[in-house]
């Protein structure tokens, strides 16, 4: 028995104006500064105003936002008592409401502690609404939550599948402006999430042609939405569709080891969450076919139209599609293309490979590694060059 979940999705130009019509008194946006400064706040605050609800702002989200933030904003919420918790802006500010309205609704629980098992008992109190400004994380459809522990220098995945919103409103409105360099970094998202949906071990019928529509569209649309930004509005509309098609896509099977090594350089490197798994995916997928297990990279090459003999020239085809893509939009290859020192990279070596293999990400993949091959692949990441794994 397998269960498929989503939000009711309001999408395409207008999407907002959904708003005006929910039934309620009170709404806490959850959301940063950036969006706050970007005038997006008082968009949705002005198309709240006829429906009759006052609102709250809580905008203190910081990008991979930490415990204290969670329980500050949980706070506000216990005081302010809303029946609308609205998430609006990238992953984080929609991570850090699905967080903010479990703690509201269940103030017993630590937001580091919510284990996908049992009942939670959520819409006692609110319900939630996820607003992406950003066309990546698909946060808006999935459940689980990522938060960071600053102490430990590390992030935690945490959710329940109750958690998941109960509308996503996905506006190209509010993507029309990004700037080219998050484009690209969140567009590589939308892709890593269509692949690794498409061939972690949980893949289903459900999601496999998400996954696959939204890998044609990220091939199709990216490109175009990094270099014509504003002025291409189909492009941003078709991305910002994508990441909600792939967020279904990879939220009703798994994300895997770009993930698991992705997360890992978000914690340990800094690096931003679409930059870092898509760095990643080519050479988990290297990683992945050399296993000798079933994988399907033919299927998908098969579809992009690319050279699918066997699982080995699908997944080198692929890989090499992927870098190519990459290298359109400005995206390293390899760590040191990102920036990263040879001494910083010997240094937090052991960290990016520890943090790695405790992410639950890593055991959906079709092959799981041995600790000592976890730092082959980081090596193998850092120069580019490979391959004995
Ligand atoms: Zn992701």
């Amino acid at each position: 028995m397998w269960f498929f979940r989503s939000p009711v999705i309001v999408f395409g130009e207008g999407a907002l104006d959904h708003l005006a019509t929910i039934q309620g008194h009170k709404a806490l946006i959850v959301t940063d500064q950036n969006i706050a400064r970007l005038g997006y706040v008082g968009l949705v605050q002005g198309t709240l105003r006829p429906a009759g609800i006052e609102t709250a702002v809580f905008a203190e989200v910081e990008p991979n936002p930490s415990l204290q933030t969670l329980r500050r904003g949980a706070q506000q919420a216990l005081s302010y008592e809303p029946d609308w918790i609205i998430g609006l802006g990238g992953g984080s500010c929609m991570d850090a409401a699905k967080s903010i309205w479990i703690q509201y609704e269940r103030p017993d629980l630590e937001p580091d502690n919510v284990a996908p098992m049992g009942t939670l008992g959520l819409r006692k109190k609110a319900h939630l609404i996820a607003i992406p400004t950003t066309s990546g994380t698909g946060a808006e459809v999935t459940w689980p939550i990522v938060v960071t522990d600053l102490e430990q220098h590390c992030k935690v995945t945490v959710g329940h599948p109750e958690n998941i919103a109960d509308i996503a409103i996905v506006d190209p409105i509010l993507v029309g402006g990004l700037p080219a360099p998050i484009t690209a970094d969140t567009g590589m998202d939308v892709l890593v999430h269509a692949v690794e949906g498409y061939t972690a071990q949980w893949h289903n019928d459900f999601a496999d042609g998400l996954c696959l529509k939204a890998l044609q569209l990220v091939f199709d649309y990216l490109p175009r939405a990094y270099e014509s930004g504003v002025l291409d509005s189909e492009a941003r509309e078709r991305m910002h569709n994508a990441a909600t098609i792939a967020g279904l896509g990879f939220g009703n099977s798994m994300a895997a080891m770009a993930h698991a090594l992705g997360h890992s350089m978000g914690a340990v490197l800094s690096m931003p969450h679409g930059r870092a798994v898509g760095l990643s995916l080519p050479y988990a997928i290297q990683f992945s076919v050399r296993g000798g297990l079933p994988t399907r990279y033919a299927e998908i090459a098969r579809f992009l139209g690319l050279p699918a003999g066997d699982e080995a020239e699908a997944a080198a085809g692929l890989v090499e599609a992927i870098r190519a893509l990459a290298r359109r939009i400005g995206q390293p290859t390899t760590l040191r293309e990102a920036g990263i020192a040879a001494e910083e990279f010997e240094q937090k070596l052991p960290k990016l490979v520890d943090n790695a293999l405790n992410d639950s990400a890593m055991i959906i993949g079709t092959r799981f590694p041995e600790d000592e091959e976890v730092g082959k692949v980081y090596r193998c990441m850092y120069e580019g060059s490979c391959v004995d794994f």
